[in-house]
């Protein structure tokens, strides 16, 4: 039978006032902990032989741990026409976020037009936290804290869709959920940056290549050791049942510095032949970026790694494919891309593991897609997903049916 005392205790978690009662969280049921980690942009082909030599551990461990694969994606991906499809398991052209513009405007919040994934959490009484995750701009009110990425406006925005403004230079909306952790932040992390750094222009880049590709990777550097010390600052002080946090930092230097020999459309060995390294550093960053999170992660909690989509050289042709050096600013010059027709040609990446997720399980072929993510952690917390979710629970990467749910 239910006691009285217990069902106040109830009403007080789905309020979340919990910490005001610490002392009697014993008595409750823990909610499931779920952290996501998205990466803008993960390739298993540079990923693959980093994996063999040993240079990404932590990325290994959870290979070893859990179930991992291709994540399907949707055709012609790019950021927030895929994270937006993750948010709400409902195609670009339902939820409204089908590129970096819509109707010419920078894409944002205002214009999701199906429930997101932190909406139907919140409402579930499920604490949630976000940071850095691409498409939350201008933040919206959720059931703990958000802190937008990429796609952020504000300080040298105006000529582009891209740009990394601090936390200090936002303007036109609220990067931080609720406005009063703004000043925690910029006192406990620091005024770091949003997003990753812009890529330069090719006027930029012309007989200054050396210099500017040093130049701008240790930018990018700087970018993650922010995003680094604000993501383990957050876990450390701000734990929530559900944490969505997403870095950038790889896709952008994918495009521009992918290492590929002559011979490739776009190659220019002033540029390409300089730092071929710098793009597989990106994903040995990750992984210590990685490390650190781990460090919060313990048996009961549940870890997913995705990406939305992968990124491979240009083709044959690309001049007369209307998506050609579409990406991003179109002034850098490309040499690699994500915005192919076909989607199935750049799939993302998918690795949970956790308790009762299978372990050293490799999902074969496009069995799962974008779309699941959303449907799959809300089976986590016991919750249905709503009609209009396309996807479905990744129900082969649990042990047992019953373990699919771990705390109801
Ligand atoms: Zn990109």
């Amino acid at each position: 039978m239910v006691s009285r005392r217990f069902l106040a205790l109830w009403v007080l978690l789905a309020l979340s006032v919990l910490p005001l009662f610490g002392q009697m969280q014993s008595s409750a049921k823990p909610k499931p902990h779920v952290i996501v980690v998205g990466v803008n942009g993960m390739e298993l082909d540079i990923i693959r032989p980093l994996l063999l030599k040993g240079e990404m551990p932590n990325l290994a461990k959870v290979i070893k741990s859990g179930a991992y694969g291709k994540l399907r994606t949707v055709n012609a991906p790019n950021c927030p026409r895929v994270y937006s499809t993750m948010f709400t398991s409902t195609k670009p052209e339902e939820h409204g976020v089908t590129g970096f513009l819509v109707g010419g405007i920078t894409a944002n919040t205002n214009m999701l037009k199906e429930e997101p994934i932190w909406s139907v959490l919140s409402k579930n009484g499920v604490t949630v936290g976000m940071a850095n995750v691409p498409a939350t701009f201008p933040t919206m009110p959720v059931n703990g804290y958000m802190i937008s990425g990429m796609l952020t406006r504000g300080k040298n925005c105006e000529d582009g869709v891209l740009c990394a403004p601090k936390l200090s230079e936002v303007e036109g909306g609220e990067p931080v959920y609720p406005a009063s952790m703004k000043a925690e932040l910029l006192k406990n992390v620091g005024d770091f940056y949003i997003d990753c750094e812009r890529m330069p222009s090719a006027e930029q880049l012309r007989g200054h290549e050396t210099e500017v590709i040093d130049s701008w990777l240790k930018k990018v550097e700087l970018i993650r050791d922010q995003q680094t010390k604000l993501f383990d600052y957050l876990l450390a002080n701000h734990p929530t049942d559900f944490t969505w946090m997403v870095q950038s930092c790889e896709d952008r230097t994918g495009h521009w510095l992918y290492p590929i020999a002559p011979y490739n459309v776009g190659y220019n060995a002033k540029i390409n032949s300089v730092r071929p390294d710098a793009f597989p550093n990106q994903y040995i960053g990750f992984d210590k970026v990685l490390g650190a999170i781990l460090k919060h992660v313990d048996d009961d909690t549940y870890l997913i790694i995705v990406s939305d989509h992968g990124i491979k050289p240009l083709r044959e042709f690309e001049e007369t494919d209307p998506h050609a050096h579409m990406d991003h600013e179109k002034t850098t010059p490309v040499i690699a891309k994500h915005d192919f027709a076909d989607g199935d040609d750049v799939p993302g990446s998918f690795f949970a593991m956790g308790p009762g997720i299978k372990h050293d399980l490799r999902l074969m072929g496009f069995e799962a897609s974008v779309y699941d993510i959303a449907p799959t952690v809300l089976h986590i917390y016991g919750l249905e997903q709503p009609k209009q979710m396309r996807g479905r629970v990744l129900t082969e990467i649990f042990e047992k049916s019953e373990e699919k749910v771990a705390q109801k």
